[in-house]
């Protein structure tokens, strides 16, 4: 087999390997049934207990109330852009957004075809390289939305956005879902879409509350109802089964893992190494404002263009690879979520050292 080499890629993303080796037995049949993952029934009895499997890790892993459903849905994290709006926002509304880069531009452009938006806050004047500390919030918005960590630009909210009691609060937590604990009696929605922290792309997971679930029209086509796929237990159409079966095997991992709060220290000190040597750095300089720094993507420069190329070339040639940063930041990017091993992060300091020996 080919071996496998280090991947810093932002998403899809490197995933646990016990998972990927445990899929591997469960395509050709899962567990003792004679019949692959791929090609079981959404409705057959195998499947039915992955799915629960998943659904129920999801539930005790962030300790989700009972008021609460977790979704799974098809369109990614894209498709929740304009479907908690759909769901959420009517014409004469408001919903006020945290912009804070590229992906909650792109949530705003949706939510503005069915209501009024606030931009509560924007950090696009320094390149979205901080998170504002100041949020101005409408008199009485339909819901606030933030992008808790931004896959782009290396920024984390270090915790949640206040909002006034009553005012459910939307967050996309694509990039940092399940990398620390969270408390979702806070919210009304978490989603993300799963190809970091979770699985394969394509699917979101959608933590939802009933209130809204229920608030909302039926006027809109029945698969962008949120309790459509509430009443179905996600099984209004053929769900996506892989994605559904790979969620659940990457939160046994987790779970395995010692859990969120394990889970958190581990991103931490993970982090932390970069962070620390960046920090001392004659050579490489991180572009995040350190009190909003990301532990999930880690983003640097040089300030020299082809400098960071060559840094780029050399890394990936030693088996480093998906360090180029976003073209909107330049320079490089470390994506290093949950299953991403810190054995790569010695690595990749290591080689930034002798680069640095060599070029600073
Ligand atoms: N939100 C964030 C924070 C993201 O990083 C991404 C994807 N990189 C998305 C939304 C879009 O997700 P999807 O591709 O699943 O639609």
């Amino acid at each position: 087999m080919t071996e496998r080499i280090y991947n810093f890629s932002a998403g899809p993303a490197a995933l646990p390997l016990p998972v990927l080796e445990q899929a591997q037995q469960d395509l050709i049949s899962l567990g003792d049934t004679g019949i692959g993952v791929l090609e079981h029934s959404h409705r057959s009895k195998a499947f039915l207990a992955v799915y629960e499997q998943a659904e129920g890790l999801c539930r005790e892993i962030a300790s989700v109330p009972d008021n609460y459903k977790v979704l799974f849905l098809q369109g990614g994290a894209s498709t929740q852009f304009f479907m908690i709006p759909m769901n959420l926002l009517s014409k004469d509304q408001t919903a006020d957004y945290l912009v804070t880069g590229s992906w909650s531009k792109k949530a705003v452009k949706e939510a503005k075809l069915f209501g009024n938006v606030n931009i509560a806050c924007n950090s696009e004047d320094k390149n979205f390289s901080y998170i504002p500390s100041e949020v101005a919030l409408s008199e009485q918005p339909a819901y606030v939305h933030f992008t808790s960590n931004n896959t782009i630009y290396g920024t984390e909210f270090a915790s949640e956005p206040e909002v006034p009691a009553g005012v459910p609060l939307v967050c996309d937590a694509s990039s940092d879902i399940f990398s620390r604990p969270i408390d979702i009696s806070k919210y009304g929605i978490v989603y993300a879409g799963a190809q970091k922290n979770l699985g394969p792309s394509g699917m979101a997971v959608v933590i939802i509350r009933d209130d809204l679930i229920e608030q909302g029209p039926t006027d809109i086509p029945t698969m962008m109802q949120y309790r459509t796929h509430s009443e179905a237990g996600s099984m209004f159409n053929t769900p996506p089964t892989f994605g559904i079966y790979v969620l659940g095997r990457v939160l046994q991992w987790l779970k395995d893992q010692g859990g969120l709060a394990a889970m958190g220290q581990k991103n931490q000190a993970k982090a932390g190494k970069l962070y620390d040597y960046l920090d001392q750095s004659q050579l490489f300089k991180p572009t995040a404002a350190k009190q909003d720094r990301s532990l999930m993507n880690v983003t640097f420069v040089t300030g020299d263009a082809d400098l960071d190329a060559k840094f780029i070339a050399q890394a990936t040639a030693a088996g480093l690879d998906g360090l180029k940063g976003h073209r909107s930041v330049g320079g490089m990017r470390a994506s290093i979520y949950n299953a991403f091993p810190e054995a790569g992060i010695d690595k990749l300091l290591s080689m930034m050292n002798e680069f640095e020996q060599e070029h600073a």
